[in-house]
């Protein structure tokens, strides 16, 4: 396994870049694992990893249909922040940026994070209010923000339309600790980490279903032959539907399409990201220069990787809002992914009531921000069989119990669409 340092980046950039080995193996699928991931994504990786390296569970597989970063780790925007409001959820997105913080040193690979802020736009008192709680609830657990008046929002981005008729802007929730991670790269250095660490990652192969015994999950069946399992634990994001179907298992989770879309590259304009607070339209500026942006779903479900054009209109119209110099600039690229839509905007990570069967899903629009906290609070359920302290509210039986965690920052829920 080859490691990374600033004299071998040398070397190799001397030498022709010849020297470099896989980053991972490619290994069978043995008979039998102690814990089997179903879903090589970002969240699937990040629990494989942390398995191996903080819980020492090294006897594990990581089962991908595709390959990795073919899903939505490799599809997102890359927005990654922890400004959110209710006890159920700011301190797991807060723990997801500490990791988010040291994690290029931790597994000794450059993931591009970028701190560069994140601007919250308000549009009326009202909502200006609301930030103001937001942003004390996120102080109370130590993610820092600050709530900005027009002027000092006029100073960062003095692109921005303020006095457009309908949607006046008039400031801004700042987390300065917010920014943008290159998503593949994640994909990448936890595959590599968890690799090093002796995890099997298995790609091109199918989890078809799940072997059961006396009512408990024993294993899967897969494209490449079953794979028996003291544990499975499903983490396909989109897909979770059609998978946890296979065990007979309906979740309160629907599939929707979102789109992302690049313009052509532009010199640095955008200072770090920036959120519509009337509408749904985010944008960020990528280090080639394209501006990144995103809004709302397509509004129909669909296992679908691709999106219609109305949406296009539609986002574009929010960045026209907000920004009307983004008209002028030439969209290079979209492109889908899809998203498993929880009913209340926030995710389950939970045993199910088959025993052995674990699931990780319901991520809506926010799970990429969410990837080292969930790959963490998995793994420590899965070698424990207890919830990570900051993930104990998000239980699949919640609808039941009446104890939603409804919070507006996760991202609107499909019935809002
Ligand atoms: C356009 C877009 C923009 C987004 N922007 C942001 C953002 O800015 N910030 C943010 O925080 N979040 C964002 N998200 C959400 C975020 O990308 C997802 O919530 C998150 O990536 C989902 O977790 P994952 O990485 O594990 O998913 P995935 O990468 O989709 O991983 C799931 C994997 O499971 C595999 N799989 C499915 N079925 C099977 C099977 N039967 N057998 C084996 N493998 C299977 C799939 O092939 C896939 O690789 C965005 C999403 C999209 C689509």
């Amino acid at each position: 396994m080859t490691n990374y340092s600033g004299l071998k980046v040398l070397w190799q950039g001397l030498t022709g870049n010849k020297g470099w080995k896989p980053v991972w193996r490619e290994p069978e699928p043995k008979a039998e694992y102690d814990v089997i991931i179903v879903g090589g994504g970002g969240h699937g990786l990040a629990t494989a990893y942390y398995l191996a390296k903080e819980f020492g569970v090294t006897n594990v597989a990581v089962i991908e249909k595709g390959w990795i970063g073919s899903g939505n780790i490799g599809r997102n925007t890359t927005i990654v922040r922890s400004n959110y409001l209710l006890k159920g959820n700011e301190p797991f997105y807060e723990q997801s940026m500490k990791l988010w913080e040291g994690l290029e040193q931790d597994f000794n690979y450059n993931a591009m994070i970028s701190q560069r802020g994140i601007l919250n736009l308000y549009h009326s008192d009202a909502q200006r209010d609301a930030f103001a709680r937001r942003g004390n609830a996120m102080h109370l657990a130590g993610a820092g923000a600050e709530l900005l008046d027009q002027d000092k929002v006029r100073k960062m981005a003095p692109f921005l339309d303020y006095d457009n008729a309908r949607f006046p802007i008039k400031g801004a929730l700042l987390q300065k600790r917010g920014g943008t991670v290159r998503h593949d790269a994640v994909a990448w250095g936890y595959a590599r980490g968890a690799d090093m660490r002796g995890v099997d990652i298995i790609q091109n192969c199918e989890v078809t279903g799940f072997q059961m015994d006396g009512g408990a999950c024993v294993g899967v069946q897969t494209s490449k032959g079953n794979i028996r399992a003291k544990k499975v634990a499903v983490c396909v994001a989109g897909s979770s539907g059609r998978v946890m179907e296979k065990a007979g298992m309906r979740l309160p989770i629907e599939s929707h399409v979102l789109q992302a879309f690049v313009s052509e590259g532009l010199k640095p304009t955008i200072p770090g990201v920036i959120t519509f607070g009337a509408g749904h339209f985010y944008v960020s500026q990528s280090d080639k220069g394209g501006l990144v942006f995103g809004g709302d779903l397509d509004g129909y479900n669909t296992y679908a990787q691709r999106g219609n054009l109305p949406v296009v209109e539609d986002v574009c119209e929010g960045g026209m809002a907000i920004m009307p110099m983004i008209g002028r600039s030439r969209l290079l690229r979209m492109w889908g992914g899809v998203m498993d839509m929880s009913m209340d905007g926030s995710p389950y990570i939970d045993k199910t009531d088959i025993d052995g069967l674990y699931f990780n899903g319901g991520w809506c629009y926010g799970g990429f921000k969410a990837t080292p906290a969930s790959g963490f609070c998995y793994a420590h359920l899965l070698a424990t069989d207890r919830p990570h302290e900051n993930a104990t509210e998000f239980r699949l039986d919640r609808f039941k119990r009446g104890a939603m965690i409804d919070e507006k920052g996760v991202g609107a829920q499909p019935n809002l669409h």
